[in-house]
């Protein structure tokens, strides 16, 4: 995997927005391998195909590639909410790879890959409609908000400029496929107790630690009377699934 952009792809592009297109697609097509299936070759997809960006052939996996100069932040603008909110429900959405480059130094910085079971309405941020100046004034438009998933589905490949172990890449993205849930109404629940299993410092942790979360849990399910009841009822599931164990009287220990 070789870091640097190929500023000779972007000759004859006159617009800004068509040759960061054209350099961060040719870069993934040259130096990217599948985090699904660890095959080294992709598929471009034609321009203007509605989904994905790329495929590879041997697993057909799709990737959609998000990229941007500069770090790739907590948000990340989609196109219209209605659209994504449509698509993250189906099995046609791809996986993302959300890509942090430099045109000043013409290098690729940051690369991570994030499954499609981990897309939820949740992560799915609404923007404000467009004013009516503009040229498509009322179109609602949305943000992807990484920071919502789950470190457990954002599987980093460069993290400022370190290029992670292929292998290790595709291991991570195999275990977080225990995660994935057919169902979307089942995805918010199990990442809501992920996130704050992950946001519990130590590894070692009690039932009571996870009711902290209670309240906020609440908030958020105004119509679900017996949230604690849900809690175990997802932590079985995390240790069904491999993330977590039960070591005995209400203490688990994280794993994953
Ligand atoms: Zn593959």
């Amino acid at each position: 995997m070789d870091l640097s952009l190929d500023i000779r792809v972007a000759n004859g592009y006159h617009s800004g927005s068509q040759s960061a297109r054209v350099l961060t697609e040719s870069w993934v097509y040259n130096n990217m391998f599948c985090p699904r299936c660890g095959y080294v070759r992709l598929e471009h997809f034609e321009n203007n195909k509605p989904v994905a960006d790329f495929y590879y052939p041997m697993c057909k996996n799709q990737y959609e590639l998000k990229s941007k100069n500069g770090v790739i932040g907590k948000k990340v603008p989609d196109g219209a909410y209605a659209t994504m909110i449509s698509r993250i429900s189906s099995d046609s959405n791809p996986d993302f790879l959300f890509m942090g480059y430099s045109l000043d130094r013409m290098i690729v910085d940051n690369l991570i890959v994030v499954p499609k079971y981990f897309f939820h309405p949740d992560i799915i941020e609404k923007r404000a409609p467009l004013s009516d100046s503009a040229r498509r004034a009322g179109w609602v438009g949305c943000n992807i908000l990484l920071d919502k998933i789950p470190i457990q589905g954002r599987i980093g490949i460069i993290s400022d400029g370190v290029i992670s172990d292929k292998e290790q890449v595709v291991n991570k993205t195999a275990l977080s496929g225990k995660l994935e849930m057919k169902n979307i109404s089942s995805r918010g629940w199990i990442f809501d107790i992920l996130r704050c299993v992950n946001a519990i410092p130590d590894d070692v942790f009690s039932l009571e630690q996870v009711y902290a979360f209670e309240k906020a849990l609440s908030q958020k399910y105004p119509d679900n009377n017996n949230i604690k009841a849900k809690i175990r009822q997802q932590l079985q599931l995390l240790r069904d699934r491999g993330f977590i164990e039960f070591v005995g009287s209400g203490t688990y220990r994280r794993i994953v």
